[in-house]
């Protein structure tokens, strides 16, 4: 990948969040593969411009700020902020550009102008307008265009609550909606009269006025294929009346599951950041999990894979210290450590490599776990060492993962304070604490009772465990 214009950055514009809730660990998952994308076009030297949304005016937001009571821009700034403290949390890089829609309004407007003008779209009676799919021979870049249905549901699963009526065809689609009643005090002038922009004229208006008609690269959710970036496409090509001038890649990262189910609310398993923390889990460890699956692939979420992100980043860790008291470093010094695009790979070459064919983040795990197992037990001069250390620090600020940071989880339990305590009730209580930190109640409370058994119980603490005899 390489921007269009030599020495101009990669533009590259991500769908961001409709800000009425916290977004979930589906979300989660699309923003943080985007944000490794960019990362690794970053460690490649190239300046990136990445520019992902807010949607903060449609019927969900207008709805809830209603419901308690708030302006719709206070509402929108508590989930807004909301929203970038879970980003931080998870490591994300902020983006470029963070463009509202309700900061965007004439720029909507000036666009609808544009597509009326040329023909692409109407005023129906009631003062919205529509944009004219047919009028679109390019319509249908993502959808079988005979199969079109009226676009009852917008992409966010919202039923579209445009009178069909007044539409010349089922298939049009609100580019501005009048102003109803419920809207409250959240309306805004227009030359077709009082309302606000629809929901996907507000991508199309934001990526091209700071992406330019061309820009490299769209992503989003593959949910959001059909209507949303199909309509995307039809405005902003119609718009200037250049087809195929719009994003020149899509980057579509398929969709979550949990525990083998689709996610929703009646499941209960649409997890979000907070209810994750809330049971004990790192943010470190969530984002291990949602970027270790392939983007094209749907990733299944369990509880227990973050379990075994924190034992797989404690193992990294392990190797890590060796490779630290070789270089004469302190776990500080490390994550202190900034990235240097000039210096060497070193051994995580291969992880790099890996993770730059189709972003195979999972090969570039593997391959940094080679690499560190393998060093951890070569002798190096501490020259060496840091060399080694430099390459892994770029390895791992590609993923956006940071080592050290899982304090609870993954911290060595300390095994018996008595030194008489006979190898093989050792052994159980190591067990039984394995058992404990994977939630395994049944085998610990199993490994427990043998315990007992042979006279010996074991006192826990947050941290590890002492055995004692009883
Ligand atoms: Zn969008």
């Amino acid at each position: 990948m390489a921007p269009l214009t030599p020495g101009k950055a990669f533009g590259m514009y991500c769908c961001g969040p409709t800000v009425y809730a916290p977004a979930h660990i589906g979300n989660f998952r699309t923003f943080l593969i985007q944000d490794v994308l960019r990362r690794v076009l970053e460690s490649d030297g190239i300046e990136v411009c990445h520019v992902r949304n807010i949607t903060d005016v449609d019927d969900k937001t207008i709805r809830r700020s209603q419901e308690q009571g708030r302006t719709l821009s206070d509402f929108t700034a508590i989930w807004t902020e909301k929203f970038h403290k879970d980003c931080r949390e998870l490591n994300m890089l902020p983006p470029t550009i963070e463009p509202s829609a309700v900061a965007h309004i004439p720029l909507q407007i000036e666009m609808i102008a544009k597509l009326i003008e040329h023909g692409h779209a109407y005023v129906s009676s009631d003062g919205s307008v529509y944009f004219k799919v047919a009028s679109d021979p390019h319509y249908g870049k993502f959808v079988d265009v005979s199969t079109l249905q009226t676009q009852t549901t917008n992409s966010a699963g919202e039923a579209n609550s445009a009178d069909e009526y007044t539409r010349d065809n089922v298939a049009d689609f609100a580019l501005w909606k009048a102003r109803k009643p419920e809207d409250g005090p959240n309306f805004w002038q227009s030359p077709w009269g009082e309302g606000r922009p629809g929901w996907h004229i507000e991508c199309s208006a934001m990526s091209t006025h700071y992406l330019g008609e061309t820009f490299e690269l769209h992503g989003g959710g593959v949910d959001l294929c059909f209507p949303h970036h199909e309509n995307e496409i039809a405005q902003a090509e119609c718009s200037c009346e250049h087809y195929g001038s719009f994003a020149q890649q899509w980057f579509h990262s398929a969709h979550l599951m949990v525990d083998g189910a689709k996610m929703s609310k009646s499941l209960g398993n649409l997890y979000t950041l907070d209810d994750l923390v809330n049971k004990g889990f790192a943010p470190m460890a969530l984002r291990y999990v949602l970027i270790s699956g392939h983007y094209r692939s749907q990733l299944n979420f369990t509880l227990k894979s973050l379990d075994d992100a924190a034992s797989a980043l404690a193992k990294i860790e392990k190797s890590v210290r060796k490779i630290l008291a070789a270089a004469g470093m302190s776990e500080a010094d490390f994550v202190a450590q900034e990235p240097d695009r000039q210096a060497p790979w070193g051994d995580f070459e291969r992880a790099w490599k890996t993770l730059g064919n189709d972003l195979n983040v999972s090969g570039a795990l593997g391959g940094i776990f080679g690499a560190v197992a393998s060093l951890a037990k070569r002798e190096m001069t501490p020259e060496e060492a840091r060399t080694q250390l430099m390459g892994l620090t770029k390895i791992l600020w590609a993923l956006g993962l940071k080592l050290f940071t899982i304090k609870e989880k993954n911290s060595v339990p300390a095994t018996s304070e008595a030194a008489d305590v006979p190898a093989e009730i050792a052994a159980i209580g190591e067990q039984r604490w394995a058992a404990k930190i994977a939630k395994n109640w049944a085998e610990s409370d199993r490994l427990r009772g043998e315990l007992e058994q042979r006279g010996w119980k074991s006192l826990d603490r947050k941290d590890g465990y002492t055995l004692v005899k009883i």
